[in-house]
């Protein structure tokens, strides 16, 4: 095995890692860490240490580490069948079963299932079906897409132009222009204080109104947005929020893309977001917690009324021109198998509910009145706290103290790993499905001591 200072060297000098502050990487100056083995919701790393994972990797490990079953079935598929392509009606056993497990689950009115790789291109394919659709209907200025500040989709051109935070756009020359953004459901940032939940849904859906009439309707061809804001803050909506954003779409003849790369398959605890607050999308992003990441694959979901025109396009204009090699991999499928297997014969859906309202509940008892916590918010496996320098003004800490990043590190140092999110002062817990009582109670104890240590 190789020791850690010959990996290290060669990590910092061959290695160019996503989302990482290359200067400082390359100088020594960043953390890194070197990750051997998991187990559950813990993962191990050559340093010897043993940490708690708080953030399911980058929420998506939801079955936990270590699933000898899922395991077992890409290694089966290796041997089988390691490969082969999806285009022109080719498929797997795999392919067609998992195609099948997830039309079983998704909402009634979803048609078929076209598989990816990741988040990101699964996004990519949806804007471009979008378009197309719009072609074949005849209206070719109705492309332009809305998404919301804050909203995450990826980082590719068209992804990384619908993720509303300033750090995926500076410097990259993004957004596009096809991607326009609105208010963020955010509701501990209202505008006023003394708007209730219901005043402030009544504001997001007017500034909507407002930006499509300013562009004009008929060249709004989407709005994408994920159930619950997640690397934007972990932000539940506001009360009564998905059904009024979904009648103004409606009003207009605007497609509804729900991204559900964090919430698909159980985070919420329901098998889909859509189901949880009654969203009704014509695409469904899914990803992450298609195969619980023992394999990348992502899922686009097409509902019945796109399924439609695109089989009107092809029948038209010919074969459609989209697909990558790896779409509908036999070893991502059979991930997907055994994961979606496990998530049903181990209850992880109501686990997700139970265990998170926990965890949530425990977050608040410990944290609540805490003097700089200005908010402990949560919903299933998916809990925020989000620090202020004055809780009663609302007055944000100054993004240049750093303030969640430390905290961060100082829950890493007491053994759990959480994710100070990148826009604002928001600590993100996302942990794998599976997190039981004991372990929610670890999470909390570490967080409230590390919070005491760096804020006192
Ligand atoms: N959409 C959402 C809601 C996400 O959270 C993410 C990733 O975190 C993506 C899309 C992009 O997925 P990927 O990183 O697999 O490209």
């Amino acid at each position: 095995m190789l020791t850690n200072d010959q990996l290290g060297k060669w990590d910092r000098e061959s290695f160019f890692h996503p989302s990482t502050h290359l200067g400082q990487f390359a100088r020594g100056e960043a953390p890194q860490r070197i990750v051997t083995g998991g187990e559950g919701v813990y993962i191990t790393d050559r340093d010897g240490n043993r940490l708690l994972d708080g953030f399911a990797g980058l929420y998506c490990v939801n079955v936990g580490y270590g699933r000898q079953e899922i395991a077992e079935a890409i290694a089966a598929q290796a041997r089988e069948l390691s490969y082969y392509h999806a285009y022109a009606g080719h498929g797997s056993e795999a392919s067609i079963t998992l195609a099948k497990m997830v039309m079983d689950r998704a909402p009634d009115h979803m048609a078929r299932v076209y598989f990816g790789l990741g988040g990101s291109d699964a996004n990519e394919t949806n804007i471009k079906l979008v378009w197309y659709y719009n072609n074949i209907l005849g209206r070719p200025e109705k492309k332009k897409i809305i998404s919301r500040w804050r909203g995450y989709h990826g980082s590719g051109l068209m992804t990384g132009s619908l993720t509303g935070l300033e750090l995926f756009h500076k410097k990259f020359d993004l957004p596009l222009a096809q991607v326009i953004h609105t208010e963020a459901p955010y509701y501990f940032r209202r505008p006023d204080t003394a708007m209730t939940e219901a005043d402030f849904t009544a504001h997001c859906v007017a500034e909507l109104e407002a930006l499509i009439e300013s562009e004009g309707p008929e060249t709004i061809a989407a709005f994408i947005g994920e159930p619950v804001l997640g690397t934007g803050g972990i932000v539940p909506p506001p009360e009564g929020y998905w059904p009024a954003i979904q009648a103004v779409l409606d009003k207009h003849d605007i497609l509804l893309i729900a991204d559900e790369v964090v919430t698909g398959f159980g985070r919420l605890g329901s098998m889909f977001g859509s189901d949880h607050y009654g969203i009704k999308p014509d695409l469904i992003t899914s990803a992450k917690g298609l195969t619980s990441a023992y394999a990348p694959l992502s899922a686009t979901i097409v509902g019945q009324r796109m399924w439609d025109v695109l089989m009107q396009g092809t029948d038209e204009y010919g074969v459609l021109g989209h697909g990558w090699t790896y779409s509908a991999h036999p070893i991502g499928a059979a991930a997907g198998i055994a994961n979606l297997k496990l998530i049903d014969e181990l209850g992880l859906v109501q686990n997700a509910a139970d265990t998170g309202a926990y965890l949530a509940q425990t977050m608040r008892d410990a944290l609540g009145a805490h003097a700089n916590v200005g908010e402990v918010r949560g919903e299933g496996m998916l809990c925020a706290v989000e620090l202020v320098a004055d809780r009663d003004s609302r007055r944000f800490f100054d993004a240049s103290e750093g303030k969640g990043a430390k905290v961060v590190a100082a829950m890493l140092e007491r053994g759990v790993i959480a994710r100070a999110m990148p826009q604002g002062d928001i600590l993100g817990f996302a942990p794998p499905l599976c997190l039981t009582r004991a372990e929610a109670d670890e999470i909390v104890s570490v967080t409230a001591d590390a919070v005491e240590a760096v804020l006192g």
